[in-house]
Parts: structure tokens; sequence; C-alpha cells
């Protein structure tokens, strides 16, 4: 049996929760084109960013810049990778439109700087001097809006309004805490938001254990992770293997994170009596969220990351030398703006848009292109 696109469609409408973003009703592209005769047009997307020049180079752009050398430790590829699963896991259980969520949480980081989150800072700071600022969230929408470039009639990837707007909307306690929304984004989106915070928390608790920055005495201190080492003890008895051990810890910890965010949610979409679309979007409250409990519990453990991990001088030392990496060549190309690759002369000729030029270059480059370019220009 072969199911075409409005057969796929009518199945979102038939299962899907009324409160769902169905791919029948989007609100389509910025340029009008043919529609895929097998997929929605929400898969069609995803597909569009899997194969996107931004998506591949995520595999060298660091989560957490800890070891260059360490085969196991996060990329924002992977990360992109675990926020998808953590996003389609809950979309699937709310009954939302998991090819929705999953496009979004692919693209989230698509406009994420060489040297995770530092990279950013400094790239910021350069961008501030100009009257200019630079913003992950806001460059992953100028990446699928603008920056790829691989159709003859437009730029962009012409993505639809429902995930160009999750990734405006994206925004976690750690990237916008100040920004005032009016519109709820879909739940579909918000979705992404806590995916993303529950992908880093467990991806960054099980890196810095494995690069031996984190002390796992000190770490059993913490609520949450003794809930969730008393759930290992109870599945798994004692364990002697540290590895395997560290591994069912995480786990653990992913599973508490999810079930909570899944039955607050289910809560509060009943307790607010969401009926449709409009229902989300005209709400007062972020339906999406971790119950108050759990969400101290996660401020507790996101503290800890961030004084013990994120704080820590081995990878501070190496944050500078990203930061460091990423100012000498914003002042190269500010000094020879003809060396920015041709794609990259785009904009205007005045001061601003040759600003916009390099941060575009530099957001997309990969740690080790960055480093190998800022030795061979600096020679
Ligand atoms: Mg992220």
């Amino acid at each position: 049996m072969l199911l075409n696109r409005e057969q796929l469609e009518n199945k979102e409408e038939k299962f899907l929760a009324p409160y769902a973003a169905l791919s029948k009703f989007s609100q389509g592209r910025e340029f009008e084109e043919r529609e895929s005769e097998f997929r929605t047009c929400f898969q069609k997307d995803r597909d569009r960013i899997i194969h996107s020049r931004a998506f591949r180079r995520l595999k060298g752009k660091t989560q957490v810049f800890v070891n260059v050398e360490g085969d196991h430790f996060r990329t924002r590829l992977t990360h992109s990778m675990e926020v998808a699963q953590v996003s389609r896991d809950v979309a699937r259980a709310l009954n939302l439109n998991e090819d929705l969520a999953e496009s979004i949480a692919l693209a989230h980081d698509l406009g994420h700087t060489p040297f995770g989150h530092a990279g950013q800072d400094a790239l910021n700071d350069l961008m501030r001097e100009y009257g200019l600022k630079f913003e992950h969230n806001e460059q992953s929408r100028r990446v699928v809006t603008y920056l790829e470039n691989i159709y003859p009639n437009f730029r962009g990837l012409n993505l639809t309004c429902e995930v160009r707007e999750g990734l405006m909307k994206h925004q976690t306690v750690y990237d916008n805490a100040d920004k005032q929304i009016k519109i709820q984004p879909t739940l579909e989106a918000q979705i992404v938001d806590f995916a993303d915070e529950i992908a880093y928390n467990c991806h960054d608790l099980d890196d810095g254990l494995r690069a031996k920055i984190l002390d796992f005495e000190v770490l059993k201190k913490i609520p949450i992770c003794q809930e969730a080492l008393a759930k290992v003890r109870e599945d798994y008895g004692d364990f002697v293997n540290e590895k395997i051990h560290q591994a069912r810890f995480v786990s653990a910890i992913m599973n508490l994170m999810i079930d909570d965010l899944l039955q607050n949610s289910a809560q509060n979409l009943e307790k607010n009596k969401i009926k449709l679309l409009d229902d989300v979007c005209k709400s007062t409250v972020r339906l999406i969220r971790f119950s108050s409990n759990r969400q101290i519990e996660i401020i507790e453990l996101e503290k800890y990351l961030y004084q013990n991990f994120y704080m820590n001088q081995q990878v501070l030392k190496l944050s500078r030398f990203g930061q460091k990496t990423i100012q000498k060549l914003f002042n190269y190309f500010l000094k020879h703006p003809e060396k920015l690759p041709a794609d990259f002369q785009i904009e205007a000729n005045d001061e601003q848009s040759k600003i916009i030029d390099i941060k575009d270059y530099i957001a997309g480059m990969t740690d080790e292109f960055a480093i190998k370019l800022s030795k061979d220009e600096n020679q």
C-alpha cells in the first residue's frame, strides 16, 4: 500500500490531537512551490535540513569545547540528533506532530558558531562594537532563510512558516531569559526548547564525567542525581563497572526529566482547557513545561554544571583559545574583506553589511576550519 501526501495529511488530521500543528493547515512557504507527492510539508522540511551544508558542518562544531581529541564527546551534530530524538518521543506521547518537532529540533542549532557558547559570546562582543549583535537562534533562522543557497529561484531552504517560526521562538532560560512572548509558539516548538535543555544537561553531565572534570561523589548530593542513582540500583543492583554505571545513571536522569515533562504538560493542557491550536497560541502560560518541583531540581543541576563544568579551568582555557581564534579571524577579514569567499560578499558595500558578511562566514565555520584558517592567515 502506498500512501500519498493527501493520505498522510488526512491520517494526521484523524489521529493527532486537535491542538497539534497539522501539515494540511500549514501557513505555507515564502516562495510558492509544488509540494511533494509522498511527503507532508514538514517531512520535506526535515529532509531539506538534513541535506543542507550547514547541517553537515555541525559535526565539526563542539558543544562544550572540552578536548579536541576525544572520540565520544558530543558535537553540535550529535546534540541536534539527541534533541530531535527527545522531541520526537515527547511529541509522539502527547499525540502532537512528530515531523514538525523533529524539523525544528534538527535546525535549532544550525546557526551556532564554532567553539560552543564561548564562540557565540566572542562573536557577539565583536558585533556589539558596530551596534550589531550575534544570537545563534536568529542565525539559525538566517541559515535557513538566506545563507543556504542551492535553489535557482530563491535564497534559503524555503521552509514552512511553522518551522521558521519554531526557530525564532526557540529559547531556553540560557538562550534568552528576558524576551517577552506575546503569541505562544506551537506545542511542537515548545517541546524543542525543553528537549534541548534535557539533551544538553544529560550529555554535558556525561561528557564532564568522562573528561574527569566532574566528580561523582559531589554529584551524588544533588537531589535529581540521588533519585536517578536509586533507580539504577533498583533496576540493576550494585554495579562494579564504572562505565556501565555512568551510562545507566545519565539515562535514568534523562528518563526522570522526560517523564516529568510529559506528565506535567499533559496536565497543563487539560487544566488550561486547550482544545484547539488557537487556544495554544492565545494561552497566557507555556503549556509544555516541567513541574515546579522538577524544575527546581533541574536548576540545581544546571548550577552545578555551570560552576563545575563550563567554568572549569581546563574548559575555560580552551574557551579563551576559541574566542581568540574568532577575534583573529574577525580582525583579519575586517582588514581584508576581499579575502571572504564570493558567497559571503553578498551584502551591500557599506560597513555594517561587511560586518554581517564576516559574521556569517565565521559563524558557519567548524572548530577545526577556524583554527586552521586563523593560523594560515596570520603567517
Ligand atoms: Mg541546542
